[in-house]
């Protein structure tokens, strides 16, 4: 007899044969080895499937510090494992927070532990790393935002004050001179 989960046999990314499943995650006689939970996440069997066809979607993880970030899952190249698919490069540049490097991912600035994080478009404007770079060190002049409308505006940005983000701000005018 056949029950369900027979039926629904994993393929081996690596080789093509079922997957053994047991207590850890899944495995095969090739060496491929999938952990059921990484990082405290569970990995379901659909979404196990998923990222074998490379179509991984976002996980929530929390970082060692405790801060809730999303991320997804790849196969690494030789097919025997799961990885984090982290497309990042180190900025150079150190978490206001923590200290750690902030790394620059697709669409945000992010700190290794995600205690510090940003979006890299922000309303409307890409930040670049040398704006970051003057962001953080409270020296950022005058940048050129878009509303939701298509607007154009001008403000600036800074550290928020827990130190986990941007804050926008208006620059004040009023002040003769001061082109701080
Ligand atoms: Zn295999
Ligand atoms: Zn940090």
């Amino acid at each position: 007899m056949t029950d369900k989960a027979e039926e629904e046999k994993l393929a081996c990314p690596s080789c093509g044969k079922p997957l053994t499943e047991d207590e850890g995650g899944w495995h095969c006689e090739c060496g491929f080895r999938a952990y059921r939970t990484m990082r405290g996440t569970e990995i379901t069997p659909d979404e196990l499937m998923k990222i074998f066809a490379g179509q991984g979607s976002e996980l929530s993880f929390t970082s060692k510090a405790g801060h809730p970030y999303k991320q997804k899952l790849k196969l690494s190249d030789d097919k025997k494992k799961l990885l984090f698919d982290i497309h990042s490069e180190d900025t150079g540049l150190n978490c206001p927070k923590c200290g750690k490097p902030v790394l620059e991912y697709e669409k945000e600035f992010s700190c290794e532990d995600h205690d510090f994080r940003c979006w890299k478009n922000t309303r409307g404007h890409l930040i670049t790393r040398d704006e970051l770079a003057a962001i953080l060190e409270g020296k950022c002049g005058e940048l050129g935002f878009t509303s939701k409308a298509g607007k154009p505006y001008k403000g600036t940005l800074k550290l928020s004050a827990d130190k986990t983000g941007l804050d926008f701000a208006f620059i004040d005018r009023k002040k003769d001179g001061d082109t701080k």
